[in-house]
């Protein structure tokens, strides 16, 4: 029995221990954050209300307000078992980084209290070094250091034998620069809503005193048992499969998709939410998705700047408990060939500081007017940065999945629903040089539905769908940290409102207010027709009409993020404090060196499973077939064996198909390696096109060969786990 049939013969269901009939969700949502209701009762009134100006206006607070704050975080800590603590960022990497200090200081011989101040808490040092700068701290100062985002509270993380504090930060250069994925989402938030407050003003809205985006990331990822898991180097290394033939049975059924969902994953998915719930984390649904084993969760939506730091404690959450059920999570963006890949949904929108969802039409014809134009803003944004979006979703993982025929292309559309394109066309051919009442509601303004999911959510296929009372950004990667396509889509509309309130004044200057608004609507409407597409955008025609438009059609990852280096991006991004120049390229950098290290991983990982476990099996089978052969033709010579001349024929042709098989997957992995190290003579740009174009179709090729010879080496010769058994055996 080969290993991988005994690993078969351990796939069960994890009895779990009895656990208690589980409390209301209310009686313990947030229960480990040092939130707002926390550090009311922790810190004195004036310190309190200090704090929440700091949040809401960015007046900072002094040192020793922060000391108090940084004690009551301390006790309030310790009250929960906290031992240590944690400054917790999201370097440009996309993880999270900690680096743990224990609460303890030294106050005599052999004698230590628990203490942390002010200082430790506004601001770390964490040698990080290591983290990639892409050149930013080589020019400046070494060091890194994390400082303290109040908006986002503090938190703490359980294991079974301790508990730590974690506090979210910002990673920042000696002099500033942003070296993590949280500060340039920060400032596009700050961006948007300083445009938003402008065109907002000219609508009346004088009262409004802070616009922000919200955000609702539904996260879909695969579970597959452990024990599969640990005998596939290329899930261990690379979290994806880099050969292994189709089974059967893939998603063709469809009898996956919201199915019932079987009792071991509940129980995951029951755990995932309690310790979600304690941390504040919103998680509403959870679901089976199409593919065999895929599954989504989704949270009610927030603040940005929160959701995007609860999607990556999510992450971190699912990882962490899938293992407690003998399970793996995987994020990666494309796990397993032929079947769907997981992608994050980023739902987004704006809402103002009274809770108004700024893209839910409204009641009157002015509040639709003002929905209107902000959806202009909206088409003109994507219409003109759609490069910059594709450059946010730009990674190794997802460039498998975009385009592959379950999720949106590389190019980036916008897909509004029959009632609203019937309305921008009307206002395109209507607008008169004077409009009155009449004529709106004539318009279809006045009346403007509730877009519910019915008439909005049917087109699947587009990368960035208004779906009711948000736009739904689909082409963002399951494993990605989302801080960064929300920074590209917040900067992109912060530049559009700016557009449309320029317009909107120039126009309606001595003239009627919303005779101008509905010209500066008609006008953008016209202009940006190209980005709105109602088709499906998974069918090859979209391709040629997507080209006839000129729309950017980007498959490779170097070429997506080449979009970071362009004058006009970096004009944009400096002009709205989002990124400087320097900060910008630095991240073209870092990303471009990670999707050669991720391809580079890949490959060798590849490299060995074809030499130490393919290569070989192929071998034992080759020698079965030969010595079979030998000894019937053997037999037929010394006992007269009467073989039908077809058959012998048969086993001939089969041997030497296997034997060619496994020479073309040696030769192929030989030319791989005279690839690699042709690469490396290379700089990081010229070695992605060349991974891209070269190596990838390579990897490709050897893994034809091995599928096929998946299917004919004998089942108990073959060591790694098979699709139809890491799918559908659970
Ligand atoms: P669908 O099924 O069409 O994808 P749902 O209504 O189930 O849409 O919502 C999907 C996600 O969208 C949820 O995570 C939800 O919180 C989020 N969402 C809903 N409204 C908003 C909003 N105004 N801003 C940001 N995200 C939102
Ligand atoms: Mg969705």
């Amino acid at each position: 029995m080969s290993m991988r049939q005994k690993v078969l013969l351990k796939i069960k269901s994890v009895e779990l221990d009895k656990v208690d009939a589980p409390q209301k969700v209310s009686s313990y949502f947030g229960e480990n954050t040092f939130n707002m209701k926390a550090m009311q009762k922790h810190i004195s009134k004036n310190t309190f209300a200090a704090f929440k100006t700091w949040i809401s206006e960015g007046r900072t607070i002094t040192l020793e307000q922060a000391n108090e704050i940084a004690n009551a975080m301390k006790d309030w800590a310790i009250s929960k078992g906290a031992s240590y603590y944690t400054h917790w960022f999201q370097p440009m990497t996309g993880l999270t980084a900690e680096k743990h200090d224990s609460f303890i200081s030294i106050t005599g011989p052999g004698k230590v209290i628990e203490k942390f101040s002010g200082n430790k808490l506004i601001q770390g040092e964490p040698d990080a070094s290591s983290f990639p700068s892409g050149g930013i701290r080589a020019t400046f100062e070494a060091r890194g250091y994390t400082a303290w985002d109040p908006s986002s509270p503090a938190f703490i993380i359980e294991s079974k034998l301790g508990k730590t504090l974690c506090i979210p930060t910002i990673f920042i250069s000696y002099h500033g620069e942003a070296l993590d994925k949280k500060l340039p989402l920060l400032r596009s938030d700050e961006a948007l809503n300083k445009a938003a407050l402008s065109l907002l003003k000219l609508f009346g809205h004088k009262d409004i005193k802070k616009v922000f985006s919200t955000c609702g990331p539904e996260q879909e990822y695969f579970l597959i048992d452990k024990n599969y898991y640990n005998l596939r180097q290329d899930m261990v290394m690379t979290g994806r499969t880099l050969v292994g033939a189709p089974s059967p049975k893939g998603q063709q059924l469809e009898d996956q998709y919201f199915g019932t969902i079987k009792e071991r994953v509940v129980n995951f998915m029951f755990e995932v939410a309690e310790e979600a719930y304690k941390l504040g984390i919103p998680l509403m649904t959870r679901h089976n998705e199409v593919a065999p084993h895929q599954y989504e969760f989704a949270p009610i939506f927030e603040e940005s700047n929160l959701a995007a730091d609860h999607n990556q404690l999510l992450m971190e959450l699912m990882k962490k408990i899938a293992l407690r059920h003998d399970m793996v999570c995987l994020l990666h963006e494309k796990p397993f060939a032929g079947i769907n890949g997981s992608g994050k949904h980023l739902n987004w929108s704006l809402s103002d500081d009274k809770g108004n969802n700024l893209l839910n039409p409204g009641q009157t014809p002015e509040d639709n007017l003002q929905f209107l134009a902000l959806l202009a803003a909206v088409l003109r944004a994507v219409y003109l940065h759609a490069d910059l979006l594709r450059a946010s979703v730009a990674m190794a993982g997802n460039e498998h999945r975009l385009g592959a025929n379950e999720a949106p292309p590389a190019i980036i559309s916008v897909f509004l629903g029959q009632q609203l394109t019937e309305i921008l066309n009307m206002i395109e051919k209507g607008v008169k040089s004077k409009v009155s009442k009449n004529d709106i509601m004539d318009l279809g303004i006045g009346r403007l539905p509730k877009f519910n999911k019915d008439t909005t959510d049917r087109n699947r296929t587009s990368p960035f769908a208004f779906t009711g009372a948000k736009f739904e950004f689909r082409a963002v990667g399951s494993s990605q940290n989302i801080s960064t396509p929300i920074a590209v889509v917040n900067t992109i509309i912060a530049e559009s409102l700016d557009y449309v309130a320029e317009k909107i004044k120039k126009a309606s200057s001595g003239k009627d207010f919303n005779t101008a608004v509905l010209k500066v609507i008609s006008e953008i409407a016209k202009e940006t027709k190209d980005i709105r597409f109602e088709g499906n955008n998974y069918a090859e025609a979209w391709i040629k009409e997507a080209k006839k438009r000129s729309l950017p059609n980007m498959a490779a990852t170097y070429e997506a993020l080449e979009a970071l280096t362009k004058e006009k991006n970096i004009a944009l991004f400096e002009k709205y404090k989002v990124f400087s120049k320097e900060e910008l390229i630095a991240r073209y950098h870092i990303w471009i060196h990670m999707y050669n290290l991720t391809l580079e991983i890949e490959a060798n990982t590849l490299k060995e499973m074809v030499n130490a476990s393919v290569v070989p099996a192929g071998y034992r089978y080759e020698k079965l077939l030969a010595r079979t052969l030998q000894e019937l033709v053997a037999l037929k010579k010394t006992a007269g064996l009467a073989l039908d001349a077809g058959a012998l024929k048969d086993k001939k042709e089969h041997l030497i198909e296997v034997v060619s098989k496994i020479y073309y997957v040696r030769r192929n992995a030989l030319e791989m390696d005279k690839l690699l190290a042709k690469a490396q003579k290379t700089n990081d740009e010229k070695r992605a096109e060349l991974y891209f174009k070269e190596l990838k179709p390579l990897m490709e090729h050897i893994r034809k060969h091995v599928d096929q010879l998946e299917c004919v080496v004998p089942d108990d010769a073959w060591e790694l786990p098979k699709y139809r058994e890491m799918l559908f055996i659970k």
